[in-house]
Formats: C-alpha cells, structure tokens, sequence
C-alpha cells in the first residue's frame, strides 16, 4: 500500500489577462519512509507541486491522499524546509526550534526537552542561547531542519534547501539532512533542479517536463548507490551511469522546448 498517493493533478494560475498551465495530469505514489525527488528545471512546476500537497493551493484538479485518505480531510502536519531558513532574528536558537508548539500554544517541558535533544543531535547545543545572525548559513539551515523536526510532521518537504549554500557546505548538509531524516524515519521529498543532488539522496526520482509541468519518467536509484552517504554515492560507478542517462534525457527535453532551443 502506499502512503503518499497523488491522482491526476492538474494546476492553473488565473489572473485577470490569463491562465497559466502550471501542472497537467500528474500521479504518482510514495512509500513510507522513502526519500523522493522532483528533478526539472526551473518553472517546471516543482514548487506548484509541493505546495499541493502541503495543502497551500487547492489544486485545480486531482487529489492528493495520504493513508488513502484525502489530505484535506485529515489533520496531518506537514513539515517544509525552504531554501531561506526563515528563523526570527529576533528569537534565540532555542525559542526558534519551540517555534512550531509555541504558535500551536502547546508549549511544555516536554518540547524544551525535545528541542534541546534536536539541538544536540545537529552540533549546535553550544549555541542554543545565541541569535540566529551568530550563525552560518549551513548553521542555519540544520536549525531549520530542527525546528520542522520538532512537528514530529507526517511528511517533510523540502524546496531546493541547499541551493543558497557553498558547493561543501551545501555537501555536508545533504549528508546530515539524510541521516536525521532516515533516523526520525521521515517520508521526504525534495524538489531540485541538481541531477546529482536527487541521485545521492534519493529512492526514486521523478523527472518533470516544462509547460504544462508533467512527468516525464520515474527513475530508481540502484540498491549500491541508495546504500551509501550522499557524499560516498557520488563516488560510485552507478552514480555516474545514472547521472549521464538524466542528463541525456533532461537535455532532450530541453531540445525540444521551443523557448529554451531558441535561447541556448
Ligand atoms: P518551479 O518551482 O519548478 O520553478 P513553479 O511551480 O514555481 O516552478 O512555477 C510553475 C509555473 O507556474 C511557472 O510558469 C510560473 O511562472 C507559474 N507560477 C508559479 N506561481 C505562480 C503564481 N502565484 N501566479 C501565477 N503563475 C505562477
Ligand atoms: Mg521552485
């Protein structure tokens, strides 16, 4: 059984001049526990797609089901680390981990405990009563990943976290993100647009087309590549076969737009 079903997603923007086609007939379906990436360019639909099935747009057409139960028909939360960290400067590292039950005026103990143990999983107990301009980016961003953790969410999502990031820091991120969320057993997905970031982290990738944003193929990574660290992966033979074969399809696609043939 799956967890995570999505059928038949079709998305329109309206404005008043025009519609724009973002997403056209999209299904697919995701295990528990797995990691899953959205791969295509930029304004293929990625974000539309993610923000569906967070439920903040109702898609135009199509469910999305979780325990083959409408999302909007239960309450399940769900977890979104955004390329922009978003912590409030004015709010200590701890208090911004709290964040999640302190809107939700849950606040207790327990979640000082929570947080303080989630702090100390990602290195940063030292820091825990400093603001956030104290800290790095990639600091930064494994705050952002405790405080989603902190909603214990029902799926974690993740837009292009690491883009913003130095090509090492953005390295060491991609394996400590995958580590926590294998540990606390997390269903993910990631949208990108690195071939190489979905081959390390993923289980399966889902390549997207561009106009109206559909997918193209589903890709599974090989058993060798999934069994090893984000960074080990990209030292694997089978890692590099797969890389070439994305990159000859997503080169294929993008030979066949007529917006992108004319402009490269
Ligand atoms: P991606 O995340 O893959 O870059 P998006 O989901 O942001 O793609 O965008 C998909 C398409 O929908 C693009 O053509 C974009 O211009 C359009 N789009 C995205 N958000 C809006 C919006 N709020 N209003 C109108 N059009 C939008
Ligand atoms: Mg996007």
């Amino acid at each position: 059984m799956s967890y995570l079903e999505l059928a038949s997603i079709s998305h329109y923007y309206f404005s008043e001049k025009n519609a724009t086609h973002a997403l056209g007939n999209i299904s697919f379906s995701i295990e528990k526990g797995s990691f899953t990436s959205l791969l295509g360019p930029s304004g293929c639909g990625k974000t539309t797609l993610l923000s569906i099935i967070a439920q903040l747009i109702k898609p135009t057409e199509g469910t999305v089901k979780l325990n083959e139960i409408p999302l909007d028909q239960q309450q399940s939360s769900i977890g979104y680390m955004l390329q922009q960290d978003y912590l409030f400067p004015w709010k200590t590292i701890l208090a911004n981990v709290c964040i999640g039950p302190k809107i939700q005026r849950t606040l207790n103990d327990q979640d000082y405990q929570r947080a303080k143990n989630l702090l100390s999983k990602i290195g940063l107990s030292d820091v825990a009563h400093q603001y956030p301009d104290q800290l790095s980016g990639g600091m930064r961003q494994r705050v952002a990943l405790a405080r989603t953790l902190m909603t214990d969410p029902a799926l974690f999502l993740l837009d292009e976290p690491f883009s913003a990031l130095d090509y090492q820091t953005k390295l060491i991120l991609e394996d400590f993100v995958l580590d926590l969320l294998k540990e606390y057993q997390k269903t993910s997905i990631l949208v990108t647009h690195d071939i190489g970031e979905a081959i390390a982290m993923s289980d399966d990738i889902y390549i997207m087309n561009r106009k109206p944003g559909t997918i193209h193929l589903h890709v599974e990574v090989p058993d060798p590549v999934r069994a090893l660290s984000p960074f080990e992966a990209r030292k694997h033979p089978q890692y590099q076969e797969l890389f070439d074969f994305i990159w000859k399809e997503m080169t294929n696609l993008e030979s066949e737009d007529p917006i992108n043939s004319s402009t490269l």
